[in-house]
């Protein structure tokens, strides 16, 4: 509900890239021009539960995804999945079984601040 607000929008593009962190999915790849620098971000804990948009910590609490991941996320409301959730089904959808180099679940991105910064 507050996932538009344009400041915590910022933040969270400048601390996670603009690279779905589910499914490594890139809108300029995708578009070209048209998609550079947009995804959707997403509330990893619920605003209201941190007491307001001012709590949000942009780094623990925001991440970003595409259009669709963001979606899968939300679709059913009871059970709104977590990142790492969403990230498994992607995978196993995909039938990729970590074959990456020392997968532990950095999903190949290189942009993934959690990794270095
Ligand atoms: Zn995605
Ligand atoms: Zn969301």
């Amino acid at each position: 509900m507050y996932e538009r607000d344009p400041e915590l929008r910022r933040a969270a593009i400048r601390l996670h890239g603009t690279r779905c962190l589910a499914c490594g999915f890139d809108f300029e790849e995708a578009y070209g021009e048209r998609g550079r620098g947009y995804i959707e971000v997403h509330h990893l804990k619920p605003v209201s539960a941190l007491g307001g948009p001012a709590a949000v910590d942009p780094r623990a609490d925001l991440t970003v995804l595409c259009a669709n991941c963001h979606r899968m996320v939300h679709r059913r409301r009871d059970r709104v999945l977590g990142l790492e959730e969403l990230r498994e089904i992607v995978r196993a959808a995909r039938g990729v079984k970590s074959e990456r180099k020392g997968e532990t679940g950095g999903d190949a991105t290189t942009r993934n601040p959690a990794a270095g910064a």
